[in-house]
This record gives structure tokens, sequence and C-alpha cells, in this order.
């Protein structure tokens, strides 16, 4: 049998956790914005913008496709990795779900890669994207659930509010079994 990875939650600043990885809900361009991808960049200084830079020019001269994710450097933050994943901008009309599962699994999947036992994600989507929070949360938590797996010990919601808080631990309540 294999061993569930925890998960926590965590109301404050992804910026000031301490995890192996830690998720950036960044947008295509790599190359920095405003809400938690503005922190990311901003506390952990330069050196990540120059590996996302590096990495547009060696891989993503496109940019990263929605539901994608990949790892540069943490700088100074208390981690070894940042993973940067685009989370979709919300749509009344079209069902976009699939890929905000998708960023949460394809983000665990590299950081398992990455030999990372301890993962901190965002409430991605949920801010500029416009991702009611109770949806976001469902899926987020729904999607972790089945997809974190060894080396990954703990999966950590850092959830900025005291609103998006509420949200992921109903979710969580809903789906603890
Ligand atoms: P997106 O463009 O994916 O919506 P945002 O950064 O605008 O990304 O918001 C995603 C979520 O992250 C929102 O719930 C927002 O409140 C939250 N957030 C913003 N800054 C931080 C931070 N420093 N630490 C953790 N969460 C944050």
């Amino acid at each position: 049998m294999t061993t569930r990875p925890t998960i926590t939650l965590v109301q404050g600043d992804i910026t000031e956790q301490h995890a192996d990885v830690l998720v950036n809900a960044a947008n295509s361009s790599l190359l920095g914005g405003g809400g938690v991808d503005g922190a990311i960049h901003r506390r952990g200084g330069p050196e990540i913008l120059a590996a996302c830079r590096d990495l547009r020019a060696s891989h993503y001269g496109k940019g990263l496709q929605t539901g994608q994710a990949v790892a540069t450097t943490a700088g100074r933050l208390r981690a070894e990795h940042v993973v940067h994943t685009v989370g979709p901008v919300w749509s009344r009309t079209e069902d976009r779900s699939a890929l905000l599962a998708s960023c949460y699994r394809e983000s665990l999947r590299v950081a398992s890669e990455l030999g990372a036992w301890t993962v901190a994600f965002p409430a991605i989507s949920t801010g500029i994207y416009g991702w009611p929070l109770d949806d976001g949360a469902r899926i987020a938590v729904r999607t972790v659930r089945e997809s974190a797996s060894p080396p990954i010990i703990e999966v950590r919601f850092v959830l900025y509010d005291e609103e998006a808080y509420a949200r992921f631990d109903e979710a969580l309540t809903a789906w603890t079994y």
C-alpha cells in the first residue's frame, strides 16, 4: 500500500514558507506579473527571473502553455525550487477545469522528478484569473488527492486570506476519506 501524502492548509504568504518546492501561479510569458507571481519574484530575487529568461530562450520561445509546469531555482526563497505553472483564466462559457487540474498534476509531477518531499501551492487562478474560490478549491484538493505520490510526503496549500482558507478547508473536509 502506498502512503498518501498529507495535505495541510496554512493562511499566509507563500514566499514566507519553507518547502522543497514552492509553486508559482505564473503567466505564460514566464517573465513575472502581479499577485503571487510578483511576490515570488520580488522576494526570490533576480536569479529566478534570469532562470525564466533562459527557459524562454531555450525551450519556451512562445511561452509556457496553460496547464503546464516547469522548474527553476528558488533564488533567495526558503525552497530548493520554484515550479511555475500557468493557470487558465476563468470562463463562464467554457469549462476549463481540466486545465486547472493539469496545473496541480503537472506541478506535482515536476516536483516528484526533482525528488521533493514537501510542496507548497497557492490557490492557482483564483486571483487575477478570476476562478471562483469554492470551485478552485475543490479542483485543487481533488487533483492533489489523486495525483500526489512519493517521494512527496506533504502538500501544503498556502491561502492568502481568510476566505480562501475557509473554502479550502471545506473542500478538504468534503474530500477526507
Ligand atoms: P492567478 O493569475 O493564477 O489568478 P494570482 O496571483 O492573481 O494568480 O492569485 C492566485 C491566488 O494567490 C489568489 O487567491 C491570491 O489571493 C493569492 N495570492 C496572492 N499573493 C499571494 C502570496 N504572496 N502568497 C499566497 N497566495 C497569494
